[in-house]
């Protein structure tokens, strides 16, 4: 057993009589309430928004005049009092969690992931899939389901965005600072850092150390192998997320899943059931399945053991996206693995392998298919897609009935709410809904709100939007390393009264951030209208490999800062969560152009409809579930086919002239769209709901973690 480390350390300023902030920084509670958030961002603003929103780091910053005069504030005390009540009645409530029993012998869910997207401040996402786990561990606090996050500590932090003058991305990575978070180290009983060593990857085995983060009530905990105990060629393994070098690859799904199964065990965590997110952690799967070898099953009986305690969530509907690592890759890091199992190399390798294509190597996907008792995709369209993709492995079954079921993605709604729209939702859906806002009942309130109000709120987080990208502009200006054109390319002369379109994820090929393009006069006819024209403001980073999502980058900047489009096509850098939020809650339309049917589910579409931002997409992933004529634009269609860009695009300049924009422009005599109004409360009451992570979360219990043995 071990303890995680007494917090009173590292603010030597603090005063006692708040020291209650102390603990609130070191749990990321503090993340999803506006009230929390205020709480440090009224010690200091300008101090606040230098740490990047970082508690701790500010906290270790301020100087103790601040921090007392705080202190005997009144209205400050007031303030924290109230937070304070909240922090340790969430802590402290009785859990909503199925409690029966069993519960006790069940033990944890224990989770798995490469990526976890919770805060700015925690470099460990690269996109969707960290935000879907980190979502899923806060939903799971909310819900008090006995649940532990398991992942990595990336040191080498975020890959930072900037756009050089000749119009490409440029990567530089900015290190993480450990200490100065709202993470800790992991305690063991004479006070280190407790350490997990992983066997197989060398002679001598390699080390992690491990940190907690506090996810409200619960936690996740990271490995970091660069430390001091390593040699420096494994200190790197845990560097940075998905390195394409395929042996440190392997290396990393070697600790993650291997690694991760002794931190849970080094901990004491009875383990009830396991659940990976995407197929990176398999081997988590392998080294339970030997611990029953161990305990003296037989492989089979082991092999059912593991399967009855399993959930695998597959993202990828395409078949390059799966990990595959060569047999002698494998062969070289397992050959004193298989024994320990009762099996030889070659049922081992069989593990791996794919029916249909038994050269191509070992596929982390199959692995986890075969041992998983459950397995699930992330929409109903990426259930049908992820059942044929794989139906190979069932060759006797039809494809209907191959036990791959899905639970459609949802956004923690605490997390990606503005909280100027919870406010208004306060206002008016009555008291407590926010612990019942699964219930689509809930949501008819939502007329009970104004229109002018509704658009009043809107329409300030456009502004809000508009002046952040200013903001940055001007940074980026005065910084000097940058010309005029480049700062026009990047939203100073965006206009808060016009139309404007949001694109903001990963920049890689299938997500066609170029579509609207396709046709570029028709494209300008729009932009330059002059009584009703359109702005689009896109963001994103690409993977530093993808070289096809660079140059989708430079196109699209290209565009940005061409005069030919006026300074109506935006390109904003650096695209993380701290922008996402900002976007999500200010752009009036969000596009979502995906060719079918690679969107598996996409959330930062569901993170804009909660906010009243309408959803205009191609038939794809979660809005398959979500479009009912009102709610939004639907354009293309769902057929697979080659060389559809033109036809797409083409739907897609017809919706927006024929439809979108007239009714984005007619203001009625109070000069309230309430047209535009209606859509934008058809889109909030009809998405919120349905595509929360609470509905997502509860499906999960009801379908797989409430069954488990
Ligand atoms: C939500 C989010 C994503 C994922 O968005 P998709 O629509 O699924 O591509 C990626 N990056 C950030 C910063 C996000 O907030």
């Amino acid at each position: 057993m071990s303890v995680s480390e007494n917090p009173n350390r590292d603010f030597p300023n603090l005063p006692e009589q708040l020291n209650g902030l102390e603990d609130l920084a070191e749990n990321l509670w503090w993340s999803w309430n506006p009230q929390a958030r205020m709480l440090f961002k009224m010690l200091d603003r300008q101090a606040w928004k230098e740490s990047g929103h970082n508690p701790d780091l500010m906290l270790r910053h301020l100087s103790s005049e601040i921090l007392k005069n705080a202190a005997t504030d009144p209205n400050y005390i007031r303030h924290y009092n109230l937070v304070m009540y909240h922090f340790n009645r969430y802590l402290n409530e009785t859990p909503l969690w199925p409690r029966t029993p069993q519960d006790e012998d069940y033990g944890h869910i224990a989770y798995f992931s490469a990526e976890f997207g919770l805060h700015e401040s925690l470099p460990f996402y690269a996109g969707g899939l960290g935000f879907l786990a980190g979502d899923h561990l806060k939903e799971c606090s909310d819900l008090a389901v006995p649940i532990i996050g398991i992942g990595f500590m990336y040191p080498a932090g975020y890959l930072r965005q900037f756009i050089n003058r000749d119009g490409w991305q440029d990567n530089h990575t900015q290190p993480m600072d450990r200490e100065a978070a709202s993470i800790n180290r992991l305690l063991d009983e004479n006070g280190e850092q407790l350490r997990i060593s992983v066997p197989y990857i060398n002679h001598t085995p390699v080390e992690a150390g491990i940190w907690e983060v506090s996810v409200g009530r619960v936690s996740l905990l990271l490995m970091d192998t660069d430390i001091e105990q390593n040699d420096p060629r494994f200190r790197s393994i845990s560097q940075q997320l998905y390195t394409s070098d395929r042996e440190k690859r392997l290396l990393q799904e070697i600790v993650l899943g291997i690694g991760g199964s002794k931190v849970l065990k080094a901990r004491g965590s009875k383990c009830g059931m396991l659940h990976l997110n995407e197929g990176h952690a398999a081997f988590a799967l392998l080294e339970k399945l030997r611990e029953f070898v161990e305990q003296g099953d037989d492989f089979d009986r082991a092999k059912q053991r593991i399967r009855d305690m399993s959930l695998f969530t597959t993202h990828t509907p395409v078949v390059a996206g799966h990990d595959v690592f060569p047999f002698e890759l494998i062969e070289k890091y397992f050959q004193t693995y298989w024994p320990k199992l009762g099996i030889g190399k070659e049922e081992f390798m069989d593990l791996g392998r794919h029916p249909e294509r038994p050269d191509a190597g070992f596929n982390m996907t199959v692995l986890a298919l075969k041992l998983s008792g459950k397995s699930n995709a992330v929409s109903r369209k990426h259930g049908e897609v992820t059942r044929h993709m794989w139906h190979a492995l069932w060759p006797e079954s039809e494809e209907k009935q191959i036990p791959i079921d899905h639970i459609t993605n949802g956004v923690h709604l605490a997390t990606w709410l503005e909280p100027k729209i919870r406010l208004l939702y306060n206002r008016y859906f009555g008291e407590g809904w926010y612990n019942a806002h699964d219930n689509p009942a809930i949501w008819e309130f939502i007329e009970e709100i104004p229109d002018r109000e509704l658009w009043q709120t809107h329409y300030w987080l456009k502004l809000k939007l508009i002046d952040h990208i200013r903001h940055k502009a001007r940074s980026r200006w005065y910084s000097g390393d940058t010309d005029p054109f480049q700062i026009t390319g990047m939203g100073t002369m965006l206009d808060p009264s016009v139309l404007t379109l949001g694109f903001a994820r990963r920049f890689t090929e299938y997500k066609r951030a170029d579509l609207i393009f396709s046709d570029l006069e028709r494209l300008k006819k729009m932009l330059h209208n002059p009584w009703r024209p359109v702005q689009i403001i896109f963001a994103g980073k690409s993977h530093p490999d993808d070289a096809k999502g660079h140059e989708l980058i430079h196109r699209i900047f290209e565009f940005a800062r061409s005069n030919e489009l006026g300074g109506r096509v935006a390109f904003i850098e650096n695209y993380n969560q701290h922008l996402a939020q900002y976007m999500v809650h200010g752009v009036d339309v969000w596009l979502n152009t995906p060719v079918p049917p690679m969107e598996a589910s996409g959330t930062s579409g569901i993170k804009a409809a909660i906010n009243g931002v309408p959803h205009l997409s191609i038939p794809d992933g979660w809005w398959l579930e979500g479009f009912n004529g009102k709610n939004g634009w639907n354009f293309g269609n769902e057929a697979e086919k080659q060389d559809r860009n033109n036809e797409d695009a083409d739907q897609l300049c017809r919706l927006l002239e024929e439809e979108i924009i007239p009714k984005y422009y007619q203001a009625d005599e109070d000069g309230v769209p309430h047209q535009w109004v209606r859509i934008m409360k058809e889109t909030i009451k009809s998405c919120a709901p349905q595509f929360s992570a609470r509905r997502m979360v509860r499906e999960y219990i009801m379908k797989f973690y409430g069954t488990s043995k």
